[in-house]
C-alpha cells in the first residue's frame, strides 16, 4: 500500500521542475521513481560525505586562521553568518548572506565564485559555438613545483602570455578559458601549480606537439594534457571546481597556510582570451547582484508564487537559512516586526 503523493511532505515538492524530462505518472510507475529518487539520495549523500572527509570545514579554517592569523579571522566567520530572506514563513523566494568575505580560500565565497563562473562561462560558450566552428577541448598545462605560492603563479602566467603569443598556438586555437589550480605537496614543502584551460580549437593538434611547444617556452616544464570535452557542461563544472579547491589548506605547514591566507585580493585565479574573451571574475562586487533570480520583482508584502500567503523579510542565521534552490518548508521563522 503506498500513501497517496498528496500526503507526502507537500513542501518538498521541486518547484522549478522545468529542467526534468517530463513523464507520466501511473499507478506502477510511482513506486519505481520513489526508489529511483532514494538511490540517488543515498548516492549523493555517499558522495558528499567522501568530500567532506577530505574538504575542511569553514569550521575548520576558521578556527586555524584564529591560532594563526588572528586579524583575517573575524571576516571570515562573519561572512555568510546570516541571511536576507524573503519568504511567506514557509517558502523562501529570495535569499543573499548579509556580508561576504570575498577571500579566495573562503568555501562559501569560493562556491558562489564558481557557480557564477559556470553560469558566464556557459553562455558564452554558447554563444560562440553559434556563429565559430571548432571544438572545445581540455587542455592542462604544468609547471615545475614552487617554493611560494605567489612566485609560481605568477611564473606560470608569465609562461602561458608567452604561449599563447606564439604562431602555432594561434594557429590552432581560438579561444580559452582557464583556472590556476594549486596543490601543496607536504613531503617537498613547495606548491604544485597548473592552469586548467578550456579551449576551442580549429585544427587537430596533437599533445607531443603541445608538450614541445610548451617546453620551448617554459624551459623545463613539458607535462600536458589534452582531451576532447563531450559534455561541454562538465567541462566547465571540471575547470570550475578549480577555483574552489581548498582542499590542501589544513595540511600546510603555518608559513604557507598564512601566505594563501595573505594572497593579494584581487589575485587573478582565472583567464580567458580568444573567442572567449571578456568573461571576467575581477568584479567580485558585483556578485550580489546575481542572487535575484527569477522572484527578483517580487517586493514584501506581495503575495507568496507558491501559496499566495504574504511575503515578508527577515534576518535568519546560517542554520535556519535554507539555500534557494531547496525551495522548502522553512521552520523556525519568526516574523520579524522590524522594519
Ligand atoms: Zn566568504
Ligand atoms: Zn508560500
Amino acid at each position: 500500500m503506498t500513501t497517496p503523493r498528496s500526503q507526502q511532505e507537500p513542501n518538498s515538492k521541486p518547484l522549478n521542475s522545468g529542467s526534468f524530462a517530463a513523464f507520466t505518472p501511473s499507478l506502477d510507475t510511482v513506486q519505481q521513481v520513489d526508489i529511483r529518487q532514494q538511490e540517488f539520495r543515498d548516492a549523493s549523500r555517499r558522495k558528499s560525505e567522501r568530500w567532506m572527509a577530505r574538504t575542511p570545514t569553514k569550521r575548520d579554517i576558521v578556527a586555524r586562521l584564529e591560532r594563526v592569523s588572528a586579524e583575517d579571522a573575524p571576516r571570515l566567520k562573519q561572512c555568510c553568518s546570516a541571511f536576507m530572506s524573503r519568504t511567506c514563513g514557509q517558502h523562501t523566494i529570495l535569499s543573499y548572506p548579509t556580508f561576504r568575505c570575498k577571500k579566495m580560500f573562503c568555501p562559501d565565497c569560493a562556491a558562489e565564485r564558481a557557480t557564477r563562473l559556470g553560469n558566464q562561462t556557459k553562455a558564452k560558450i554558447a554563444e560562440v559555438m553559434k556563429t565559430t566552428k571548432g571544438r572545445l577541448c581540455f587542455l592542462t598545462l604544468t609547471a615545475k613545483n614552487a617554493a611560494t605560492l605567489d612566485g609560481g603563479l605568477s611564473k606560470l602566467k608569465k609562461n602561458f602570455a608567452k604561449f599563447k603569443r606564439k604562431k602555432v598556438f594561434k594557429n590552432h586555437i581560438k579561444g580559452y578559458f582557464g583556472a590556476f589550480e594549486y596543490t601543496f605537496n607536504p613531503k617537498t614543502n613547495d606548491f604544485h601549480i597548473h592552469l586548467h584551460l578550456i579551449i576551442y580549437r580549429g585544427k587537430f593538434w596533437n599533445q607531443s606537439d603541445i608538450s614541445d611547444a610548451w617546453r620551448d617556452v617554459t624551459g623545463d616544464s613539458f607535462i600536458v594534457d589534452i582531451r576532447e570535452i563531450k559534455d561541454a557542461h562538465k567541462g566547465v563544472k571540471e575547470v570550475c571546481k578549480y577555483v574552489v579547491k581548498s582542499a590542501d589548506l589544513m595540511t600546510m605547514p603555518d608559513d604557507k597556510f598564512l601566505e594563501v591566507v595573505k594572497m593579494k585580493k584581487g589575485t587573478r585565479m582565472f583567464i580567458s582570451g580568444g573567442c572567449f574573451y571578456n568573461v571576467k571574475l575581477d568584479d567580485d562586487d558585483a556578485a550580489d547582484d546575481d542572487v535575484f533570480g527569477q522572484f527578483a520583482e517580487l517586493q514584501p508584502g506581495d503575495a507568496c508564487p507558491f501559496c499566495g500567503d504574504e511575503l515578508f523579510d527577515v534576518i535568519v542565521n546560517r542554520e535556519q537559512h535554507i539555500g534557494l534552490h531547496e525551495l522548502n518548508a522553512m521552520p523556525n521563522v519568526v516574523k520579524s516586526n522590524s522594519s
